[in-house]
């Protein structure tokens, strides 16, 4: 047996004494040892005794096939062991980012709910005092940035729970102008502060679409901040809108250091960040979102000049000379 595990190859040897465990305790005329190979590496040897003379133990094709097939399933046995070891290593970890998440967004809950409030109550303060004012502004965008905060603290409490991210959608008639100029509004704070310029530029004005108002300008709020955030200081981006064929596309240009080809299908899945800082959640709950919407959503970037997400809806038809698109799919 030895040999066979030293040389690889099949052997045919007299019996020894030592060879008497494996014939039950009876004498072996002869014994074959054969190697069980896999994948050209030697998995271990299988010795066959025979106690009365058998043609089988002669035909070496035969036993090498048989040592091949036993090599396969011995690799097979330990792949596999492997993977049910990996996957429920896998199953642990997924089971401790879902108890992170819902973690961490329930603690996120209770002082932002407290900020929701107090802002509120010094909205209707202002509001009563002078609608105009700049205070009252400032608080009025405390007021939306903490609405979308919880917003999204609901989508981590969903995604924590489902893995999967699949909200109702209320639809409704919007102009996709006025989706986008509410997103960029949201955005221009922290764009201003970086010194960076935004430009809207359309060759569908006018175009209105069947969305859930909220959901999608939270797609293009998440394309609006990954742009901001990934543009170094007095950096450049545009948002355009076109018609191509039977779909209405709005793109989110940037002049960041761009996304290498690799990476492009992967910054779609949860919780990848590459090499950066962040979560790893918008672009997938993006995605999800386009979806939900029958839309599909895509990069377009090279390495040195910036990247460019593209969000697509399907259209539908047009309502007084003004194209409409797909509803998205309620549910
Ligand atoms: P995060 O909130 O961590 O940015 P995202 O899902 O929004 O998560 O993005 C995933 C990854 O995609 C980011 O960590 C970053 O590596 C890459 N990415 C997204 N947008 C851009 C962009 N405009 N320019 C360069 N890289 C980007």
């Amino acid at each position: 047996m030895s040999e066979t595990l030293r040389e690889g190859k099949l052997l045919t040897r007299p019996s020894t004494v030592g060879d008497d465990w494996f014939a039950g305790g009876g004498r072996s005329e002869r014994a074959v040892y054969v190697p069980l190979v896999s994948r050209g590496r030697l998995e271990g040897v299988l010795a066959i005794a025979a106690r009365t003379r058998n043609d089988h133990m002669r035909d070496h094709r035969l036993l090498s096939a048989l040592g091949v097939v036993l090599g396969l399933a011995l690799d097979n046995c330990r792949l596999y062991e492997g993977q049910r070891a990996h996957a429920q290593h896998l199953q642990q970890l997924n089971r401790m980012k879902s108890d992170f998440l819902s973690t961490v967004s329930h603690e996120l809950r209770t002082p932002l709910t407290s900020i929701m409030m107090a802002a509120e109550m010094l909205l209707e303060e202002e509001e009563t005092r002078d609608p105009q004012s700049t205070r009252g502004k400032l608080v009025a965008n405390i007021v939306r940035g903490a609405s979308r905060l919880s917003g999204l603290v609901k989508d981590l409490v969903n995604i924590s729970r489902d893995d999967e991210f699949k909200p109702r959608l209320e639809v409704d008639v919007v102009a996709i102008d006025d989706l986008i100029s509410n997103a960029v509004g949201i955005v221009q704070p922290l764009v201003g502060a970086k010194h960076q310029t935004i430009d809207i530029t359309s060759t569908a004005p006018g175009t209105v679409v069947r969305v859930d108002r909220l959901r999608f300008e939270q797609v293009l709020i998440n394309l609006l901040s990954n742009a901001q955030r990934y543009t170094p200081p007095a950096g450049h981006i545009t948002v355009s809108t076109r018609i191509d064929k039977r779909e209405i596309i709005v793109t989110v240009a940037d002049s960041g250091p761009g996304i290498s080809p690799s990476e492009r299908e992967l910054i779609f899945e949860p919780f990848y960040r590459g090499d950066r800082s962040g979560m790893g959640l918008g672009l997938a709950i993006a995605k999800s979102l386009a979806e939900l919407h029958n839309g599909r959503i895509w990069v377009e970037s090279s390495d040195r000049h910036g990247s460019e997400f593209c969000v697509a809806l399907p259209l539908q038809s047009t309502v007084g000379g003004r194209a409409l698109v797909a509803p998205a799919a309620t549910r």
